[in-house]
C-alpha cells in the first residue's frame, strides 16, 4: 500500500470525498433503503438538538444542506441553461436520484420569489405528524442550488411539510438584497 495518495483531511468536504461507490461496493451497489438515510439524519438531529438546542441544530442542518446544494449544483447540474430548462433538469435529477418530485407553483419578479413543492420527499414524507416543518436540510439544499445558479442569495423557508400535516413540502424562496 506504499502508493496510496492521501487527500486533504476527511472532514473537509469535496465531491470527490463521496468516493468511488461503484468500485467500493461492487456487490452491494449504489442504492440503499430510505430508512438508512433517515436513521442517519434523525439520530444526528437528536444529538445536535440535545447538544446545541433546536434553533442551532436547525441552523446546522441548513448550513450542511447549503453546502450540499452548492456542490450538487456545481457537480451535477448544467448551470448555463436558461431558467425553464434549468428547472426541467433539476426536476429530472431530483426524481432520478429519488430525492423527491419537484413542482414550481409560482415564480415571480425574475425568479426573486419562488414557491415550490417537493412531493414524496426523501427527508419527511410519511413521518408521524408533530405539527412542525422539519426539512431544514432541504431549505439549505434548495438555497445552495438557487444561489449557485442565480448568482444571488436566497432565503428558503419551508411553509408546509408532511410532518406539519401537509401531503407535500412547500418552500418559499426569496432572493435577498
Ligand atoms: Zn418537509
Amino acid at each position: 500500500m506504499g502508493n496510496v495518495f492521501f487527500s486533504e483531511p476527511h472532514h473537509i468536504f469535496s465531491w470527490e470525498k463521496l468516493g468511488n461507490i461503484k468500485e467500493g461496493r461492487e456487490d452491494l451497489g449504489e442504492d440503499m433503503p430510505v430508512v438508512v438515510y433517515r436513521l442517519l439524519e434523525y439520530t444526528m438531529n437528536h444529538i445536535l438538538t440535545e447538544e446545541f438546542g433546536t434553533e442551532r441544530a436547525n441552523e446546522l442542518f441548513r448550513k450542511s444542506g447549503f453546502l450540499a446544494g452548492q456542490e450538487f449544483a456545481k457537480n451535477l447540474l448544467d448551470l448555463t441553461l436558461p431558467l425553464e430548462q434549468f428547472v426541467a433538469q433539476l426536476q429530472k435529477i431530483l426524481r432520478d436520484l429519488k430525492i423527491g418530485i419537484l413542482r414550481i407553483e409560482e415564480i415571480q419578479d425574475n425568479a426573486d420569489q419562488i414557491i415550490l413543492t417537493v412531493a414524496q420527499d426523501l427527508d419527511c414524507s410519511g413521518l408521524p405528524p408533530t405539527n412542525e416543518v422539519v426539512c431544514n436540510y432541504d431549505e439549505g439544499f434548495l438555497a445552495g442550488i438557487l444561489e449557485t445558479y442565480m448568482k444571488k442569495r436566497y432565503l428558503v423557508r419551508e411553509i408546509d411539510c408532511w410532518a406539519s400535516g401537509a401531503r407535500v413540502c412547500r418552500f418559499r424562496c426569496k432572493a435577498q438584497e
